[in-house]
């Protein structure tokens, strides 16, 4: 008897693989989390849905679209929400690839898009990032060919922390065809400072194929509820929806979302201090002799090399996130613990 077996596309995927977890959680800087809690009103509005979860959610998701196209001045068919920008991405390259397309993105970049890439059963182009950590557009662009559905594009980039630039986006546009989608992926947008940062929702205005992806689980601190979104032209917004199960988004999480929505001033006030609080970071450790590449997300990079594991694993209790053979990650948490951190990597530059 043969057992049953999956489609040959998943042979070479890995699970994805979380950060570590940490005894008391505010020693986790392994997953971009937000320190702090949900922000005022949130709990109390995701509550008020608990009394009547025995309903499905509101699939059309109404409620969410409505208040994004106010934020964003788009009408509602602009957006796909699903439950995280992950899943949103899932669907959108289920939507558009299969066996004999091409995606392209740089490398390394966020850990899903291998996942997200080959369970479509199409073929990977990975780019690598130029020595500052950057994405390589020109070598992007040049790996397009005739059959390539999407790039994807990280800005700043997870887990290396750089932002791609507006001009440098631009000029990369003005090369794709306008049938291949370009994901610009900003999950961490909001703690972007550098001035000339790409700005997706402006190339979205001026580009068809351009997708702006977006989540609640990072500035927002919401990464437990699972709400991401897409913004996109209204027939690429539509073949996500298309492709996304229905009722994915609960009402806890919608109504959490739209509570955050309108805590804007406190946002701001939370990412200010984590932003802060990256830049003392960056500071201490670039003061130390490390080599950090600009960081424009909640965490920065330790180009570690094949030391990674060996370092991760000295900084306990303090979780992060190790890429084997490549570098470490760590995110921006508690003040105290990010001091507790940047004294452990004091030390094992000492004995190295
Ligand atoms: C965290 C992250 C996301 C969003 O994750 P969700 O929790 O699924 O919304 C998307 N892209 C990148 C690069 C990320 O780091």
């Amino acid at each position: 008897m043969t057992s049953p077996s999956a489609r040959r596309a998943l042979d070479g995927i890995p699970v994805y693989k979380p950060g570590k977890s940490a005894a008391d959680e505010n020693y986790k800087l392994s997953s971009n989390e937000n320190p702090y809690g949900p922000l005022p009103g949130v709990m109390e509005r995701a509550a008020g849905q608990l009394g009547r979860i025995n309903r499905y959610p509101d699939a059309g998701m109404t409620v969410l679209y409505d208040a994004l196209g106010a934020k964003f001045k788009l009408s509602p068919d602009h957006f796909a929400a699903g439950t995280g920008s992950v899943a949103v991405l899932f669907a959108l390259l289920n939507a558009h690839c299969e066996a004999g397309d091409e995606i392209i993105y740089a490398w390394r970049s966020f850990e899903a898009y291998p996942i997200a890439a080959d369970l479509t059963g199409a073929t990977t182009t990975r780019v690598p990032l130029r020595d500052d950590a950057t994405h390589d557009l020109d070598a992007m662009a040049a790996a397009i060919t005739d059959r390539t559905r999407v790039v994807l594009v990280c800005t700043p980039n997870n887990p290396t922390g750089p932002i791609v630039k507006q001009a440098d986006l631009e000029a990369f546009l003005a090369k794709v065809p306008a049938g291949v989608i370009v994901v610009v992926d900003e999950a961490y947008v909001e703690f972007v400072r550098d001035p000339d940062a790409a700005d997706g929702l402006a190339l979205l205005a001026a580009h068809d194929n351009v997708v702006v992806l977006r989540t609640f689980s990072k500035a927002y601190g919401l990464a437990g509820l699972r709400v991401g979104y897409a913004i996109a032209q209204p027939a690429v917004a539509e073949s996500i929806r298309k492709a996304t199960a229905p009722f994915s988004v609960t009402d806890l999480a919608q109504a959490a979302a739209v509570a955050s929505l309108d805590s804007e001033a406190e946002l701001t006030a939370r990412v200010e201090s984590i932003v802060k609080e990256r830049e003392v970071m960056l500071a201490a450790l670039r003061g130390q002799g490390w080599d950090v590449p600009e960081a424009q997300g909640n965490f920065v990079w330790l180009p570690l090399g094949d030391d990674a594991m060996e370092f991760a694993a000295a900084c306990d209790p303090v979780s992060v996130r190790p890429f084997a053979g490549d570098g470490v990650r760590i995110s921006v948490g508690d003040p105290a613990v990010n001091a507790e951190f940047v004294a452990l990597a004091a030390a094992w530059r000492e004995v190295h």
